[in-house]
């Protein structure tokens, strides 16, 4: 029966929290808590000096959403929807602060707690995980992005040692970071190596003049001779599968996490065009305004309905890579496009930090490249239905 009597709330406005669990609930009111009293208030400079401060880890480990959808070696072991929920979170403070988390817990811990040795898990899981180490995922190269199997990063052995040798570019947190997880080209096929960043022959170079996603840091890294222990080797994958099965963890925060910005755009609009007048009446008054909030608020909602789904779908252990590239794909679009609406119904204050918008928007650019780009992930559902690939 339909009630006629509630008004639904603008905030949440298909009530979608009825579809989370307590605990999710919980996860979600507690990320956005820290992103309302650390975040959103110092973001805007973190951006503008191009910088994401390191001390933020130790909060995010407090809070246990450093790999928190692993079990065991200090990781919380929640759901994927309140891990899904916690990127919501955060991506709604900014794109950098939920790269942090996505890097740490999905793309850097996720490998050594899957395919790690006991050694490597107790080595470094407990430490990630409570934001006293830091970790990075190279994967990406100069010469090799949506074809990482092209990589041409080696790791060859001597005697009973690897050296490793390669460029890698793009890597997110890959000059702060204490441990890399570096995927490299061997004798048997591509498998990971967990380094320590002080080993001799790792250097990393901080990526400057980025217009988008300022609050994260990027990194090239060069690894010249690096001398590894035989059992710095992951051992428990080898070939492309190993790299991929971390970007589908991580791409599964994306399609969660591009809904936060999003929504964090819909709601400056709306709040900007119910306070700002002109021709004597708020903005919000015209129709054309109304059009544009009606159709940004339909968006979002169907982004997070959509997430949900597939969050749902992975803690049921359904989740395909395919459905994730939908997810990613489509909601990463969606967020965009809400924030290039929102920038314009901003006007000029739309272009300043004192707004998050445009903050949003510029990192959202990143968002819609990285970890897939929307072509890889057109291409994936394009093979999903046709049986056909049309990568090459
Ligand atoms: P390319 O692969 O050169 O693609 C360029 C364009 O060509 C894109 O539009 C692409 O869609 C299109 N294209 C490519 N192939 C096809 C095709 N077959 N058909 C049609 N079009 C195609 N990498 C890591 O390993 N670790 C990280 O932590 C990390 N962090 C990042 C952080 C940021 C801020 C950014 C921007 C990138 C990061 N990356 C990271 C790298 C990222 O994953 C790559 O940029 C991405 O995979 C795309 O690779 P590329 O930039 O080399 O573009």
């Amino acid at each position: 029966m339909t009630n006629t009597t509630l008004t639904p709330d603008p905030q949440d406005f298909l009530a979608l929290e009825q579809l989370l669990s307590e605990e999710e609930r919980m996860v979600a009111h507690t990320v956005r808590q820290l992103v309302n009293e650390k975040i959103k208030p110092n973001v805007g400079e973190w951006f503008e000096n191009h910088e994401f401060p390191k001390e933020m880890a130790l909060e995010f480990g407090k809070l246990g959403m450093l790999g928190m959808h692993l079990e065991g070696y200090g990781c919380a072991g929640m759901s994927a929807v309140a891990y899904g929920s916690a990127c919501l979170e955060l991506e709604a403070g900014d794109s950098g602060a939920r790269s942090f988390v996505s890097v740490q817990g999905s793309l850097a811990m996720f490998p050594i707690w899957k395919f790690g040795s006991e050694e490597q898990k107790q080595e470094w899981l407990p430490r990630m995980a409570a934001g006293e180490a830091i970790g990075c995922f190279g994967l990406t190269e100069p010469d090799s992005g949506s074809d990482p199997s092209s990589m041409r990063t080696t790791a060859r052995r001597d005697g009973d040692d690897w050296i490793l040798n390669g460029t890698k570019m793009w890597i997110t947190n890959g000059s702060i970071a204490d441990v890399a997880v570096i995927w490299a080209q061997t004798d048997e096929g591509i498998r990971g190596f967990v380094v320590d960043t002080r080993t001799e022959g790792y250097q990393a170079r901080k990526i400057e003049k980025k217009l988008s996603l300022r609050a994260s840091i990027t990194a090239e890294i060069v690894l010249d001779n690096v001398r590894l222990p035989g059992s710095a080797a992951l051992p428990g994958v080898v070939g492309i599968k190993g790299p991929l099965s971390c970007l589908n963890e991580a791409r599964f925060g994306i399609l969660f996490g591009a809904v936060g910005a999003a929504r964090d755009c819909y709601e400056a609009a709306l709040d900007y065009t119910l306070q700002r007048t002109q021709f004597g009446k708020p903005l919000a008054g015209f129709q054309l305004t109304q059009g544009k909030l009606a159709d940004m608020l339909i968006r979002v909602n169907r982004a997070h309905l959509l997430a949900i789904h597939l969050g749902k779908l992975k803690d049921a252990g359904n989740l395909t890579p395919a459905q994730i590239s939908f997810g990613k794909k489509d909601n990463v679009a969606q967020a965009l496009h809400v924030a290039r609406e929102a920038r314009g119904m901003l006007g000029a204050s739309g272009i300043t930090l004192e707004y998050p918008v445009i903050r949003h928007m510029n990192n959202l650019e990143s968002v819609y490249t990285y970890e897939g780009t929307n072509e890889v992930h057109t291409l994936v559902l394009g093979q999903a239905v046709t049986k056909i690939g049309a990568f090459r």
